[in-house]
C-alpha cells in the first residue's frame, strides 16, 4: 500500500463547531483514503530547535489555545500513539543526517486533533507527531519529508498541518465565512500554480518570488508542513489540489494530496469547490 502524503490546513481551533466548506470537505477525507496503519502529522503547532517526534501509548489531547467556547475543551482525541513508528521516524531522518529526538509523553496538539477528528472520529489509528523547526526554513522541512517517504510505503499516513495562508493580525472581526481579498488569493494562486506545475525551486525562494508571502506568512511555521508533504511524496512529486476554501477571510483552507511520480491516483476525489 502506497498513501498519498497530504497537507491539510487546521484554520482556526473552532473548525469543527463551525459551518464552513472546509469543516465539510475535511468529515468527508477520512473516508476516501486508505486506511493507513498509523498517521504521523507534522504540525505548526509544535515548535523545537530541531526534529521530534512524539512516543507514547496513547494520546492525550492539548488544547493549546485561549478564549475560545467551552465546548472546545471539552473535546478528545484519545487515538493510541506508536512508539514503534516513532523508532522509524528517528531512524529514517538520523539516516539523512538529521538527528531526531523522541519525546516519550507529549500528546496531540490542535493541529493534530483538530483535522482528524473530523476525517477520522473514532480516534481509533495510532497517531505520532513530528515537530517542525521554523528557523531552518522551507528547505530543511523539504528534506525531513523526503527522509520519510518510505514510510509512505509502510502504511503510514504523511499528514503536514498548517494553514496555506495565516495572517492572523487581519484575522479579528471577520466572520467564518467572509471571503478572502486579493491579497491573500494572489499568494494562494502563485503557490497551487508552483505546487501543481512541481516548481520546487520557485517554492523554495516562496518568500522572495510570490507576491504578499511575508504578508500571508509573517512568521513561516504554519507553511513549513507543506514542504515536509511535498518532500515525502519524493524528487518529481505531484501535487494535487483536493480543497480550496477560505475562513475568517485571510486564512485559506486549502488541502493538497501529494503523490510520487507515476502514482496513479486510486480514489474518486471530491470536487474542488469555489473559493469562499
Ligand atoms: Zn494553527
Amino acid at each position: 500500500m502506497t498513501l498519498p502524503s497530504l497537507f491539510l490546513s487546521h484554520g482556526a481551533p473552532t473548525l469543527p463547531l463551525t459551518d464552513a466548506p472546509a469543516r465539510t470537505f475535511l468529515s468527508q477525507l477520512g473516508a476516501t483514503l486508505e486506511r493507513p496503519r498509523a498517521i504521523l502529522v507534522i504540525s505548526a503547532h509544535w515548535e523545537t530547535a530541531q526534529p521530534t517526534v512524539s512516543a507514547v501509548e496513547r494520546n492525550e489531547t492539548i488544547h493549546d489555545f485561549g478564549g475560545f467556547p467551552r465546548a472546545l475543551y471539552d473535546m478528545r482525541y484519545p487515538a493510541p500513539g506508536s512508539p514503534a513508528v516513532a523508532a522509524r521516524v528517528a531512524e529514517l531522518l538520523g539516516a539523512a543526517g538529521l538527528a531526531c529526538k523522541t519525546d516519550r509523553s507529549r500528546g496531540l496538539d490542535h493541529g493534530a486533533w483538530v483535522p482528524l477528528l473530523l476525517m477520522i472520529p473514532q480516534a481509533n489509528i495510532p497517531v505520532l507527531q513530528l515537530s517542525v523547526q521554523p528557523h531552518l526554513g522551507p528547505e530543511h522541512h523539504l528534506r525531513v519529508g523526503r527522509a520519510l517517504a518510505p514510510l509512505r510505503q509502510e502504511g503510514v499516513l504523511i499528514i503536514g498541518s498548517g494553514s496555506f495562508t495565516h495572517d492572523l493580525s487581519e484575522f479579528r472581526g471577520h466572520g467564518p465565512n467572509d471571503p478572502a481579498p486579493a491579497w491573500v488569493n494572489s499568494f494562494a494562486d502563485w503557490m497551487d500554480n508552483a505546487l501543481t506545475t512541481g516548481k520546487t525551486a520557485e517554492l523554495l525562494d516562496y518568500r522572495r518570488q510570490a507576491p504578499f508571502a511575508t504578508k500571508n506568512h509573517p512568521t513561516e511555521e504554519h507553511l513549513l508542513p507543506l514542504y515536509a508533504a511535498l518532500g515525502a511524496a519524493g524528487e518529481g512529486g505531484q501535487a494535487e489540489r483536493l480543497h480550496a476554501s477560505s475562513t475568517y477571510s485571510v486564512l485559506r483552507m486549502d488541502v493538497y494530496a501529494f503523490h510520487a511520480p507515476g502514482e496513479l491516483v486510486q480514489h474518486d476525489r471530491p470536487a474542488v469547490p469555489a473559493v469562499a
